[in-house]
C-alpha cells in the first residue's frame, strides 16, 4: 500500500491525456532529450516512482529552457499552474503560501508540462506530516574522494542503520554521490528522527575522522565525506529514487540492489536513455520491499 492508501500501480499508463505544449522543447540538449521525452521516460518509470512522489509535499525544480536555461527551485505553486497538480496547505503554516502534491500519474504528466526536471519530496506524507515515513543519508563526497570510498561510506550506513532495526537501501543521486534511505513506520516525529540521523552521522565522524565530516562547515575538506543529515527535518527534501537531474547527461536517481554497489555503477551511470533497457532487464525491483520493510524507530540513537 502506498502511504495514501491506495494500491501501488502495477502497469505502464496506458495512454496519456494531459496536453504537452511545445512537445519537442530541448530540455538536455547533449542528449537531445525533449519534454516528450521525459513525459516518455516518466511513462516508463511510473510503477516504481509513484509511492515516493504521490501523496507528499513536492519541491520542484522547474526549467523552462532546459538544463542550460535559468532554473527554479519552486515549493510553492506559481501562477497558472497545471490543473492536475494539487495545492496543498501546511497545517503548520495555515496562513502561509500552498505547497505542492500530485495524486496519480496526470498529476505526474503535469509536472513535465511544466518544465519539473527534478522531484524532491518530503520525507513525510500528507496523511502524516509530522511524523517521517523513511530517513534519507545523503553520502556527499568532497573534492578529492575516490569513488571506493563512497561505496564504503553507504555500506557502513547501511551497517549502522540496521544495527538499529532498520532497513537500508541505496539509490544513485543522479549526481556525485549516492543514498541511504531507510523506510520508517511513521511514529517518531521530525524531532526525533533528526537527532537520531544527526547521532548516526557524529559518530561515523568520530569513528572515521579522516574520512567523514558530519558538519556542513566542514564539508568542503579535500578528500573527506560529509555525512549529509541534514535531509532529515522538517520542510527539508531529497531528490525521489527515479527523478531526472538537471544536469548534463540526463542521469536519473537510480534505486540500487546492495549486490550492484561497485565500480561500474557511478553515481549519473543511469540515464534517462538506459534506465527503460535496465527496467526490463531486472529480475525484480530492487526496491520491492521497500516499504514492507518499514519499522518504528525503535532508539533514540543508534
Ligand atoms: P549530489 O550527489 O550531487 O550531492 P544531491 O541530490 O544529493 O546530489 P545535494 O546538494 O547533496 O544534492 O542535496 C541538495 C538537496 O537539497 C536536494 O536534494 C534538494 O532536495 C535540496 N535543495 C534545497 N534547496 C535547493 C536548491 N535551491 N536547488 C536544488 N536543491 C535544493
Ligand atoms: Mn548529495
Ligand atoms: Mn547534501
Amino acid at each position: 500500500e502506498t502511504p495514501s492508501g491506495k494500491a501501488p500501480p502495477k502497469e505502464k499508463p496506458q495512454r496519456r491525456t494531459v496536453r504537452l505544449t511545445h512537445p519537442d522543447r530541448i530540455y538536455w540538449p547533449d542528449e537531445g532529450v525533449t519534454k516528450e521525452g521525459l513525459a516518455d521516460y516518466y511513462t516508463e518509470v511510473w510503477r516504481h516512482i509513484a509511492p515516493h512522489i504521490v501523496g507528499r509535499p513536492l519541491a520542484l525544480l522547474r526549467a523552462p529552457s532546459g538544463i542550460d536555461g535559468q532554473k527554479f527551485f519552486q515549493k510553492h505553486a506559481w501562477k497558472g499552474v497545471n490543473p492536475n497538480i494539487r495545492l496543498v496547505q501546511d497545517p503548520e503554516e495555515k496562513d502561509g503560501e500552498p505547497l505542492i502534491a500530485i495524486d496519480d500519474f496526470d498529476g505526474l504528466m503535469g509536472l513535465v508540462q511544466s518544465a519539473v526536471l527534478e522531484i524532491h519530496p518530503w520525507g513525510s506524507t500528507l496523511d502524516d506530516w509530522e511524523r517521517p515515513d523513511r530517513i534519507i543519508m545523503d553520502l556527499d563526497p568532497g573534492e578529492g574522494v575516490a569513488w571506493p570510498a563512497v561505496l564504503a561510506a553507504a555500506q557502513e550506513t547501511r551497517e549502522r542503520l540496521e544495527a538499529t532495526g532498520l532497513a537500508a537501501f541505496v539509490k544513485t543521486s543522479g549526481g556525485k554521490g549516492l543514498h541511504v534511505v531507510a523506510p520508517l513506520e511513521p511514529s517518531a516525529d521530525w524531532p526525533q528522527v533528526k537527532a537520531f540521523c544527526k547521532a548516526l552521522a557524529d559518530a561515523m565522524a568520530s569513528d572515521s575522522p579522516d574520512a567523514y565530516v558530519s558538519t556542513i562547515s566542514k564539508a568542503k575538506r579535500r578528500g573527506k565525506i560529509l555525512i549529509d543529515y541534514l535531509r532529515n527535518q522538517r520542510g527539508m527534501t531529497a531528490v525521489a529514487p527515479y527523478s531526472t537531474r538537471a544536469r548534463p547527461g540526463a542521469a536519473v536517481s537510480m534505486p540500487l540492489a546492495w549486490e550492484e554497489l561497485g565500480p561500474e555503477i557511478g553515481p549519473a551511470y543511469f540515464t534517462v536513455e538506459n534506465t527503460p533497457t535496465r527496467l526490463a532487464a531486472l529480475k525484480a525491483d530492487p526496491w520491492a520491499d521497500f516499504t514492507a520493510s518499514a519499522r518504528r524507530l525503535r532508539k533514540d540513537k543508534p
